[in-house]
């Protein structure tokens, strides 16, 4: 495709944050270019517009920034993975591995059915723990998960010489 070399350019690589030895990928320069966010939306849509899917599940924060977008292209719903302790009203919590400890992922109880199609979305998948977490989330509530979709996926350049 075309339009993934100017997608490419528009993400700022900043070495050494947040901290050392990490290659950053910042989506935020990519939000500031029309053309490049707009290409990246649509390529989602493009994909995932005939596949049926009835939520679109963002994972705070960079999830946000391109889940909305999509669900309201597809016609989908669009329902927010969060912190902990984000999200009024019953939630259900999954655990993920960080490099030091554990984080979790909050979904409030009534956002998914049984039956409902879901894409989950990201802005960039490095081990997938964030992403399984995510996947156990929509199970248990019924859902089935058609796809992950995410702007960057490069596990092999995560860590650099210091
Ligand atoms: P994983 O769980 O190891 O796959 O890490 C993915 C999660 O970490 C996502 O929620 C990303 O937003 C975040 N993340 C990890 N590295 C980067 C990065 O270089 N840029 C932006 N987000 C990152």
């Amino acid at each position: 495709d075309p339009r993934l070399e100017a997608i490419s350019q528009a993400i700022r690589v900043v070495p050494h944050f947040p901290k050392k030895g990490i290659m950053f990928q910042d989506i935020t320069t990519l939000l500031l270019d029309h053309k490049a966010f707009q290409d990246t939306v649509d390529i989602f849509v493009d994909r995932y517009r005939n596949m049926d899917i009835s939520v679109v599940a963002g994972i705070e924060a960079r999830g946000f920034m391109f889940g909305p977008s999509i669900a309201l292209a597809i016609g989908a719903k669009f329902v927010p993975l969060r912190k902990p302790k984000k999200l009024p009203g019953k939630v259900i919590c999954e655990e993920y591995e960080l490099e030091y400890g554990t984080d979790c992922l909050e979904m409030q109880v009534d956002a998914v059915q049984p039956g409902d199609r879901a894409l989950i979305v990201d802005d960039l998948v490095a081990t997938g723990g964030t992403l399984s977490a995510a996947i156990r989330l929509l199970e248990r509530m019924g859902a089935q998960v058609v796809e992950c979709g995410c702007v960057v996926g490069l596990p092999e350049v995560k860590v650099i010489d210091t």
